[in-house]
């Protein structure tokens, strides 16, 4: 049935359990990385039971598309939600009356009326998937308070099956979830965190739009998300990318609700390759073929991150991961975190659970460790590999700029000059000799450390000192005005002459990543370009996303195989008879005329 409606040879070894434990009505919680098929696992068992599944999400656009792409393998599905035109409702209802429909999606809110559980009652719904369970989860990164009620499901449907499903989970978040949603004796089926086509790479920060600029083009018509902290931020990224002649959009949720709906379709169906966003873009965004994820800031907790850049190669091809990181950014965070803890009235307690998950995430940055372990390590996997061939760090693509202790010693005795009075940029003016009333006023001209590094540009300098802070080697004081002191670390440089390793804000890209090599094993990448090319063509011409027709793996597969019967097209993975019948036809003349 997979085969017939999908495409796919096999289950992946977690669905094939997650699928079992629904048709024996066991409750479950399945926790499976961004990427690693969550939805078969609640798609297939109505259709092989015959039956009617609901399953809870937690926004209207993503219950669009995943009946959008059901639909169009022919699997009947249906989405009640409030943005159905009263006719549109009742025709849907009617569907779902008769047993025609498979698979119900609908929201918490919705879910819990009076009126929908009578529907569900009649027509003998056994069995609920909740989509995004962490949702329910004020440990989580993505609490909302519309899942909270789904405690009251149990009550309603006390025989139903109740199957939780997520991508990020700490221990804390799975447990709450089972205790909130009242799971009995669930089969608890744990994934594997690590996502091997993802390549990690940190680099420090400079100058977050140039450097940007520079990833982007190596991914040349391939889609790419750059997020960002704030609204204003991913406004003046797009800006400074178009201005570069790079066609990007912004995304965030300032933006009326039309803005953010043709944002999403033009990404959607490729048109638009690049968007700067913040983390308003995320959930809902089923692009599968996202090559590129550039964070311009750190984000604020590992699982974040996880979510985030788990938005890449969903495909299962290889897709790289930048994080421009500035340890700039913790401050940042920190009186942002504070100020809206104190507008929630957040308990303490909450306000130092976010504190510690942002201290995690700068650990991650700015420990040059390998980024894979680091990961897997977080969510409590150990992980196998000693390389993992895919980041920078086992790629051996992390380089100091020279004499990094000399240029720290100069650094350090200039903060030391300072009395420890001054703040970052004020030490950065002098060391660079800046012409300054300001500087010739406090006689700090006169300085032996006056004009020291006048040869380095000013944001390099700038991130050479936020990296001393980082590693811990001259304090920075909090507060509205911090200024930088020297330590008994600063002291163990300048005078005993400790090692000190800056890194260079050039990310050079040594070798291939595994990912990278192996996705591209056999494949024929000009047939490559040009089955893009037909997709492309093919989704204009009927209105349709592009990834609706075929994933990118699909057509690497195409590209290698290079089927040249219908019979042979089937072999392809991702090709299902519905698509085959569809466009089987369109993709075998394609590669015809490029052979
Ligand atoms: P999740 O919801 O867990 O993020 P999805 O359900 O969107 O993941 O699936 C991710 C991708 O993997 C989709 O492109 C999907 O078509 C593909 N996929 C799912 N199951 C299989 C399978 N058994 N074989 C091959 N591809 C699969």
């Amino acid at each position: 049935m997979v085969r017939r409606y999908w495409g796919f040879d096999r289950l992946r070894p977690l669905q094939d359990q997650a699928i079992n434990a629904e048709l024996a009505g066991r409750d479950s919680l399945v926790v499976l990385p961004t990427g690693g098929g969550k939805s078969l696992c609640y798609q297939v068992p109505p259709l092989v039971a015959k039956r009617t599944d609901v399953v809870v999400s937690p926004l209207i656009s993503l219950m669009k598309d995943q009946v959008d792409a059901l639909r169009s393998i022919e699997y009947p599905a249906v989405a009640l939600h409030s943005g159905l035109a009263p006719a549109e409702r009742d025709q849907m209802q009617r569907r779902v009356r008769d047993g025609q429909c498979r698979l119900i999606f609908v929201s918490p809110e919705r879910l819990l009326t009076p009126p929908f559980l009578d529907l569900l009652r009649r027509i003998g719904v056994h069995s609920f998937a909740i989509d995004e369970a962490h949702c329910i989860s004020h440990w989580g990164h993505d609490f909302r308070l519309d899942y909270r009620r789904l405690a009251e499901l149990r009550e309603h449907f006390p025989e139903a099956g109740i199957h939780a499903y997520t991508a990020t989970a700490t221990q804390r978040v799975r447990n709450d979830i089972v205790a909130q949603l009242h799971l009995r004796d669930p089969a608890v089926l744990v994934g594997v965190f690590d996502r091997p086509n993802l390549a990690y790479r940190v680099i420090p920060r400079v100058d977050a739009h140039e450097q940007a600029g520079e990833i982007i083009r190596r991914h040349k018509d391939e889609a790419v998300i750059v997020y960002c902290m704030t609204r204003k931020d991913s406004e003046g990224m797009a800006d400074a990318l178009r201005f570069a002649g790079i066609d990007a959009r912004a995304y965030h949720a300032g933006q009326d609700p039309d803005t953010r709906r043709s944002t999403q379709d033009a990404f959607a169906d490729e048109s638009v390759n690049v968007i700067a966003a913040t983390v308003a873009f995320g959930m809902g965004i089923d692009r599968s073929n996202v090559r590129c994820i550039i964070h311009a800031t750190m984000p604020k907790s590992v699982e974040h991150y996880q979510q985030e850049t788990g938005r890449a190669g969903r495909d299962g091809l290889e897709a790289e991961c930048v994080l421009l990181y500035s340890a700039a950014d913790m401050p940042r965070w920190e009186s942002l975190i504070k100020r809206s803890a104190a507008e929630a009235g957040l308990a303490d307690e909450a306000l130092e659970a976010q504190l510690g998950l942002l201290e995690e995430m700068r650990r991650y940055a700015a420990v040059p460790h390998c980024r894979h372990r680091m990961l897997s390590d977080y969510f409590g996997q150990a992980y196998p590999k000693a390389n993992c061939e895919a980041c920078d760090v086992c790629l051996n693509e992390i380089e100091g700029v020279e004499d990094g202790t000399v240029t720290a010693q100069k650094i350090l005795s200039c903060v030391a000059r300072l009395e420890g009075r001054y703040g970052v940029q004020y030490v950065v003016q002098v060391l660079r000799g800046a012409d300054s009333d300001t500087i010739r006023r406090r006689g700090h001209d006169g300085l032996s450390t006056y004009g020291l590094l006048g040869d380095v540009a000013e944001k390099t300098l700038t991130n050479w000192v936020f990296q001393l802070v980082d590693q811990g080697l001259v304090a920075r004081t909090g507060g509205d005005r911090p200024v930088l002191q020297c330590n008994d670390a600063s002291w163990d440089v300048m005078r005993r002459g400790r090692k000190v390793l800056l890194l260079k804000a050039k990310a050079k890209r040594t070798r291939k990543s595994r990912g990278e090599r192996a996705s591209w094993e056999g494949v024929d990448e000009g047939l490559f370009e040009r089955l893009r090319q037909t997709r492309s063509a093919l989704a204009k011409d009927r209105g349709v996303a592009a990834y609706m027709i075929f994933s990118d793996a699909t057509l690497r597969d195409m590209a290698r195989l290079k089927p040249t019967t219908l019979t042979d097209m089937l072999a392809v993975t991702g090709v299902g008879e519905t698509k085959l019948a569809l466009y089987g036809r369109t993709f075998l003349e394609s590669i015809a005329a490029y052979t």
